[in-house]
């Protein structure tokens, strides 16, 4: 009907149609309000309203209580890089970076003007291609950051390291709410929205009171997480459209099933995919190590570069769009999302036989 393509892109992202369907309603007027929500003051009842409900469902599918905030803020994941020592790291105070790829190492990056770092482990020796096991955490760190799902490398943490005592700080932009784990172990975590849960624009952020208490009181108003905590997003204008969405695309998972039916949904379709690279791996060598691998990004390397280029052009051809691996890698990269159709990755895998067949 919309000659809608697969799109494999690694974000902005696949959202599910009933959410653009009905926010192409809502534009329009918001809940038949009269006034559309990209026209919608943060300050009337109707955005009060759904702002109360987004923060319910994050709640209800994280399994977490009114001891963790959740705000709502601009400037990507990126932004949050700079915001987190800012706010959690003194001058005199160390952090410790678990290293596993780029946006980990940006992160680092801005920490460092701030305080302290420790590597506590990195994967970069094998491009990384695994997620190290063991850690060397400094003496008292002010927190550890790790990085959920490395949407480059195709890694995702499983099991996470234990950590006891120290709180921890995650990036989650690429994979949040994507399966069930502890979401009460983390202090804060970070997610642009994206990937995996919304539109660019809006970037999500919960954190733990008891964590917050440690937050510097001298920054900039608007660089302190305080500032958004205690107006409830809504200091200056929040990105409301991007609120919305998530909104929407929350509702939509509880409507097909909630976290559990996701996640196996997600397992069912990056199965279908590993399988077949597991099927021909000298034809599909995947970057990422077997215990390392994502639900979310499935990255592999081809026999050549011009077998890799051939492959794009015809899954082009057949409307399998977005699977250029980035250029850290290379190759190709299966970006398959929560809103991601099951049969766009049947689609895929049948094409990932016939191609190897006919190569
Ligand atoms: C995409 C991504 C980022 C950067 O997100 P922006 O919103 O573009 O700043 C950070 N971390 C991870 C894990 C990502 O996948």
């Amino acid at each position: 009907m919309y000659n809608r393509k697969y799109n494999f892109s690694p974000g902005p992202a696949v959202l599910p149609l009933p959410v653009l369907e009905k926010a192409r309603e809502d534009i329009i007027s918001f809940r038949g309000s009269g006034i559309g929500v990209l026209e919608m003051s943060h300050r009337s009842k109707d955005f009060d309203k759904m702002y109360e409900e987004v923060i319910e469902r994050f709640k209800g599918f994280m399994n977490i209580g009114d001891n963790y905030d959740i705000i709502f803020m601009g400037g990507g994941a990126s932004s949050q890089f700079y915001l987190i020592p800012m706010n959690f790291l003194p001058r005199e105070r160390t952090a410790d970076y678990i290293v596993t790829g780029t946006w980990a190492k940006k992160a680092v990056k801005e920490a460092r003007l701030f305080g302290n770092v420790n590597i506590a482990s990195s994967s970069e020796d094998r491009n990384f291609s695994y997620l190290p096991k063991n850690h060397t955490f400094s003496k008292d760190p002010a927190y550890i950051h790790i990085t959920s799902n490395n949407t480059i490398y195709g890694t995702q943490w499983g099991e996470y390291p234990e950590i006891h005592g120290t709180p921890v700080v995650c990036d989650m932009s690429s994979d949040i709410l994507c399966k069930k784990i502890d979401f009460n172990a983390f202090d804060l975590i970070y997610a642009g929205a994206q990937k995996n849960i919304g539109p660019a624009g809006v970037t999500v952020v919960i954190i733990k009171n008891s964590f917050l208490e440690r937050a510097s009181a001298d920054n900039p108003t608007m660089a302190l997480y305080r500032t958004h905590v205690e107006k409830k997003s809504v200091f200056n204008t929040p990105p409301v459209f991007g609120i919305y969405i998530i909104n929407e695309v929350l509702n939509w998972m509880i409507e097909n099933g909630g976290l559990s039916a996701i996640e196996e949904k997600n397992r069912n379709k990056a199965g279908m995919v590993y399988g077949m690279m597991d099927k021909y791996p000298d034809f599909y060598r995947g970057h990422a190590e077997k215990d390392s691998r994502s639900l979310m990004n499935i990255t592999f390397r081809l026999p050549s570069e011009d077998l890799e280029a051939k492959f794009i052009k015809e899954a082009t051809s057949l409307d399998l769009m977005g699977l250029k691996g980035h250029r850290s890698v290379g190759g190709i990269r299966v970006s398959i999302y929560n809103a991601f159709p099951e049969d766009g990755v049947e689609k895929l895998v049948q094409f990932m036989k016939d191609f190897r067949d006919n190569n």
